[in-house]
């Protein structure tokens, strides 16, 4: 049996930028929609999963990413440089960004591509649901969703 959830509550705004793209090289944000779905044996209460327990445990995983700056720390044309209050950028395209250190997510992945935010995102709910297969799709706009399944 399988459930899904989605909708505003697991969803997030944020911006990032893109090593090596035209276009997604310059500094944007998306708004991004989570939709989220589990499948496995019915439990003894006949669910997959409550939906409200759920939901909470995604909600409190996607939150992290709301109104943030993704930076990927696995980047090779990124250096990043990080103190107590400032994450610095410099990119092999010779661009240099200056953030607020609580603006910013780092995250350990190589691009903040769809695709790998919704592995990553997999992976930080799939901790919690072992069992279960999960997968997470996410739309960077209405008609481009990347999905991951395991
Ligand atoms: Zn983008």
């Amino acid at each position: 049996m399988k459930i899904q959830i989605s909708g505003d509550k697991i969803s997030f705004s944020a911006a990032h930028i893109l090593s090596n793209h035209d276009k997604c090289s310059r500094l944007h944000g998306h708004n991004y929609r989570l939709r989220v779905e589990a499948e496995g044996q019915l439990n003894v209460k006949k669910m997959v999963v409550d939906f409200g327990e759920f939901k909470t445990k995604v909600r409190n995983i996607v939150k992290q990413f709301d109104h943030r700056i993704l930076v990927p720390s696995q980047n090779k044309e990124f250096n990043i440089i990080s103190d107590e209050r400032e994450v610095k950028i410099l990119t092999t395209e010779n661009k240099y960004y200056r953030f607020p250190k609580d603006d910013v997510l780092i995250l350990p992945i190589e691009a903040t591509t769809a695709e790998l935010l919704a592995k990553y995102i997999h992976n930080l709910i799939k901790e919690t649901y072992p069992k279960l297969k999960i997968t997470v799709s996410i739309s960077e706009t209405p008609t481009s969703i990347a999905s991951f399944s395991e």
